[in-house]
């Protein structure tokens, strides 16, 4: 592999193409899904995971790389009352009481907008410890969860991120300045996402929404797209706060 920028284009970058992700088989809860990720970020993941196993943590991804397609498949159920859309207390919003702007900002604080999500990249995953919990245990990606279950595992990534000792990793999602909210579990490889983040274009993810035939919330959120940038795309330069 050259040592440019490993092909990423904006096709990778908005999750239109799946070319530059492999799967990563054996690592996953996903059932008949294997966890994709780019290679780069699968080598240092292994590096990461071999450090976890010597603390007996058995560090498991739950998601990688997500499509365009499939972040548009959540993205419209949740805005068209099949999937719940939840607050800050894992409470369920009742969508009909707020307008389209509303619902669209209620929806991004937990879920990316198609075209955006770091998912799509191939450098950003979800884990937990597989060591913490029974063989059937699905996890939910919730706090509570997190404090109940993974305090180990999320205790030893918080020192080795500070000891610049997690092979490249980094958590995007540490604060909230009422964006996206805290995701511990959401991990993502920085020298490949730093370059996504660089590269992210806004204009071409105007277009893309607007020649998505079925795109909830469509209108509302073009009209809105320089607001969503800066409060909710991680590294977008609008934004005050580092991710
Ligand atoms: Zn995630």
């Amino acid at each position: 592999m050259d040592n440019s920028e490993n092909n990423l284009h904006w096709q990778h970058i908005s999750g239109q193409s799946d070319s530059h992700v492999l799967p990563l088989s054996g690592n996953s809860t996903e059932k008949n899904n294997t966890v994709k990720m780019h290679p780069r970020t699968a080598h240092a993941f292994a590096l990461l995971r071999q450090d976890a196993t010597a603390e007996g943590i058995n560090l498991t991804i739950v998601s990688g790389f997500r499509s365009f397609e499939r972040q548009c498949a959540i993205w419209n159920a949740k805005a068209r009352g099949q999937l719940a859309v939840v607050n800050d207390c894992d409470e369920e919003i009742n969508m009909a009481t707020l307008d389209e702007k509303q619902q669209a900002f209620a929806i991004l604080r937990f879920s990316a907008l198609p075209g955006t999500s770091r998912h799509h990249w191939g450098t950003d995953i979800d884990v937990y410890d597989r060591n913490a919990v029974s063989s059937e245990f699905v996890p939910a990606l919730t706090h509570t969860e997190s404090q109940r279950h993974f305090r180990h595992m999320h205790h030893w990534l918080d020192k080795q991120i500070t000891q610049r000792k997690a092979h490249g990793f980094f958590r995007p999602y540490q604060h909230d300045d009422g964006g996206v909210a805290i995701e511990p579990w959401h991990l993502s490889w920085h020298p490949l996402a730093h370059y996504c983040e660089q590269h992210y274009d806004i204009n071409a993810l105007s277009t893309l929404i607007e020649n998505t035939a079925d795109f909830a919330l469509k209108h509302t959120v073009l009209n809105n797209i320089s607001e969503i940038a800066e409060r909710f795309i991680v590294g977008h330069p609008l934004r005050t706060t580092a991710g």
